[in-house]
């Protein structure tokens, strides 16, 4: 008999939000007519002027190594564009480039760690949070809201949930998956107390450009000096340039954070892709009016979602203001019957939808809301239509 394996990899659940989409795939790819809602990613392709920056990359050879924290140029482009877009100063030494914006959180909180530091988020909450804590040792704490506070973590929840084993917030402004926007005032007030108790925010920032309503995005790296050095700001190119495979994302913090980060990566997988840095480089310092026509279409397609929706008996809908995912409330299905099969959580409303009326949602289970399942709408008007339509047929049971 072969020894176990490590007590906390055994712990970790897969991705469920990765597992939907894989399931969706394999269905489609089997050529079963089914419509995925499933894994956020635009459908949109990646704009030409980054394809082709990749390609100038591999016929001029940039395929060696590069400093393991990210080419210069592209630390430099980051630092820029933060600077442009977010209003907060960095250095390139501030910045390391990581597979993603998910590896840059992984890190982030792998330096962050010692066994048994609380980490904070709230719930609803992007489902890596949760494990991701558990994979670097620390424990999660989990601040429920509702539709009282919008959704959002406000400063008195916060103080609540602070012990002395408190290490960071993670805060997630646009958030996946309940699309909430915080104002600059919430989010100075959040600041406050972190300022106030010593405490890091690991602020992701991913869906940083997809905001509706008129609303404006503000960092909270921005709101001062003090905040500043306790914020590790996580952003990357997957969402605003639509550039999921190519999986670049960074993170800028102090410059001795920074360090340590980047002397972690060095040993776990040095640079990320040199082709795909090629890439992000010319995403951040190209043209930047691809990201409005997407953003554009993403409120559009929202809209037209939460007026379809709004029609539909039993269901209700949270209004997000930013990223793409709608949650939608389907606990009135709780213990009942459809098709013949007792409902009684979102994961078997899913599975259900999935086998009888060829939907690929998410189970918000695995992000602490369980009585919702998430539509991503970065799909076309025509899925949207069809899979409202889908859903109606399916509520009949
Ligand atoms: N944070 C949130 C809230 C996300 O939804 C995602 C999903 N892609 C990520 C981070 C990771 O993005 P990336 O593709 O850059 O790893
Ligand atoms: N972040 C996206 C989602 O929540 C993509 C999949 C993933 O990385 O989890 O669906």
């Amino acid at each position: 008999m072969s020894k176990p394996l490590s007590i906390l990899a055994q712990g970790v659940r897969a991705s469920t939000t990765i597992e939907i989409d894989s399931m969706y795939k394999k269905m489609k790819a089997e050529g079963i007519d089914v419509i995925g809602f499933g894994a956020g990613e635009p459908d949109f392709n990646t704009p030409d002027n980054i394809k082709l920056a990749a390609i100038v990359a591999i016929n001029n050879n940039f395929t060696k190594y590069t400093p393991s924290s990210g080419t210069l140029s592209l630390r430099q482009a980051v630092c820029d564009r933060l600077f442009e877009d977010c209003k907060v100063s960095y250095t390139p030494s501030q910045i390391v480039v990581s597979n993603g914006a998910k590896q840059c959180l992984y890190l982030a909180l792998s330096v962050l760690t010692n066994p048994g530091d609380e980490i904070i988020f709230q719930a609803p909450y992007w489902v890596s949070y949760y494990e991701m804590v558990k994979m670097t040792g620390g424990n999660p704490v989990i601040v429920e809201t509702g539709e009282e506070s919008g959704w959002k973590l406000t400063p008195e929840m916060l103080e609540t949930a602070i012990t002395p084993k408190t290490k960071a917030l993670i805060l997630n402004s646009p958030s996946n998956p309940s699309g909430v926007v915080y104002t600059k005032e919430e989010l100075q007030g959040l600041a406050d107390i972190c300022v106030k108790h010593d405490i890091y925010v690991i602020a992701d920032d991913i869906y940083y450009k997809l905001i509706y309503d008129g609303l404006e995005f503000t960092c909270i790296a921005s709101l001062g000096e003090e905040i500043k050095k306790l914020t590790i700001l996580i952003n990357g190119v997957s969402k605003s340039y639509a550039m999921t495979g190519w999986r670049i994302g960074y993170l800028a913090a102090e410059p001795e954070i920074a360090t340590v980060i980047g002397n972690f990566q060095s040993h776990a997988s040095s640079n990320p892709n040199s082709i795909a840095q090629a890439a992000a480089e010319e995403a951040l310092t190209g043209p930047q009016s691809g990201i409005e026509t997407m953003r554009r279409a993403f409120e559009g397609r929202r809209d037209y979602f939460l007026e379809k929706a709004s029609k539909i008996k039993n269901i209700k809908c949270i209004h997000p203001h930013g990223a793409f995912y709608i949650m939608m409330d389907v606990s009135y299905y709780f213990g009942k019957n459809l098709y013949g099969k007792r409902i009684e959580n979102a994961d078997d409303f899913a599975n259900l939808f999935l086998d009888k009326g060829l939907v690929a949602l998410v189970p918000c289970t695995g992000f602490g809301a369980p009585k919702h399942v998430r539509w991503s709408y970065a799909t076309s008007m025509e899925n949207i239509k069809t899979g409202l339509e889908r859903l109606e047929i399916f509520l009949e049971g």
